[in-house]
């Protein structure tokens, strides 16, 4: 059964996104995909408000998380972690060989730029990671805060996830000296998962271009020859490429601005309407994300049981808690196409629920 999904991605796709990647692919050699990818990575440069080139990666977000740390990491990554996205950044860094320091935040606070500070300060690290939006607890760092801080030290190349937040909002990558941006297909541009995007600074490729075990298939310097050429390392998946070709026209037409002013008055909807249901938000109001929102099970409601009649009625799904979260929490996410109406139906549809379960 395909649900309308309102878990925090992979989110619903469109009919339109779903034809375009119907479209019949061409070799990834040939012109006819230098255009394609030259229609998309300008518009993607836009969004990610940058001059640094965007390149096209086919894999998931975190196949560029981990590439990430193995271009740039020579001495230590300082991996900042306040949720489960984060925290497993860490881990990964580890798996990678590299020497890697854990910066620990509760779930549901936020990345503390004074913390960063200090610890970038004792000089021994020089990359550092960062979750702008943690999706496991709906908490949204103030990224120019700490990014003010990581500037102060040029050694240090930061390491940037915006995977479940880039397009909900601005993120001005340049503007915030950020060296590595990171997102995904499925999040809030709504494609199918698959195709993730990185734009990288030149401190960041003169950084990979003396780094050892840099591998292949997410070396930086691969990526740049080919994307000289409008091209990528090897076979790339051409259908997602349509898909967030479409998706570009898509965002462009709405407009930049709208498509943000769409996702804070969703956002706002959704929190309304759980605070009037007397729940709390899990992370402290003021990081809470705008891309989705993560309530705190206060009133102790069967959660599972709520999704699965909201599954079986009504044919939707939002998120019962993710990992130690599960039934303490739930997610409901606004990014993407969602418009006050769609939120609105699914809010009725939790109303009728609700009522049952609340007893
Ligand atoms: C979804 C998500 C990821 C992981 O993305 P994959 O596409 O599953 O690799 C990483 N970081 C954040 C913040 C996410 O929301």
């Amino acid at each position: 059964m395909a649900y309308k999904l309102y878990i925090p991605g992979p989110i619903n796709v469109s009919e339109k996104t779903y034809k375009a990647m119907a479209t019949p692919i061409m070799g990834h050699r040939m012109p006819e995909f230098a255009e394609l990818a030259g229609n998309v990575v300008p518009r993607m440069q836009q969004l990610f408000y940058t001059k640094d080139p965007v390149f096209l990666s086919t894999s998931s977000s975190w196949g560029i998380m981990e590439g990430s740390l193995r271009n740039v990491t020579q001495k230590a990554v300082l991996n900042c972690g306040n949720g489960a996205f984060s925290d497993k950044w860490f881990d990964v860094a580890k798996r990678c060989g590299k020497d890697a320091e854990f910066l620990q935040f509760d779930w549901g606070k936020p990345v503390d730029p004074e913390a960063v500070d200090k610890a970038l300060s004792t000089g021994k690290f020089d990359s550092i990671t960062i979750i702008h939006n943690e999706t496991s607890t709906g908490t949204m760092t103030d990224i120019a805060a700490v990014m003010e801080v990581v500037r102060k030290y040029p050694e240090v190349i930061s390491i940037v996830d915006t995977v479940s937040s880039f397009s909900t909002l601005p993120i001005k990558k340049d503007e915030l000296g950020i060296d590595v941006m990171v997102t995904g297909s499925q999040k809030a541009l709504a494609c199918p998962p698959g195709l993730s995007f990185l734009s990288v600074s030149d401190k960041a490729m003169e950084r990979a271009s003396k780094t050892e075990g840099r591998g292949y298939y997410f070396d930086f310097l691969e990526f740049k020859k080919f994307f000289d050429k409008n091209q990528t390392p090897s076979t790339p998946v051409i259908s997602l490429i349509y898909a967030i070709n479409s998706k570009l026209d898509d965002i462009f037409a709405e407009g930049v601005e709208n498509r943000y002013a769409r996702h804070a008055a969703n956002n706002k909807l959704v929190r309304e309407w759980g605070y009037n249901h007397g729940f709390k938000l899990f992370p402290e109001e003021k990081y809470g994300s705008v891309a989705l929102n993560c309530f705190a099970n206060n009133l102790e409601i069967d959660i599972a049981g709520v999704n699965s009649e909201l599954k079986k009625r009504y044919n939707m799904a939002i998120d019962g808690g993710y990992g130690k979260l599960k039934g303490k929490t739930f997610r409901i996410s606004n990014m993407g196409d969602e418009t006050q109406e769609s939120m609105k139906e699914l809010l009725g549809n939790l109303d009728t629920i609700l009522a049952e379960f609340k007893k």
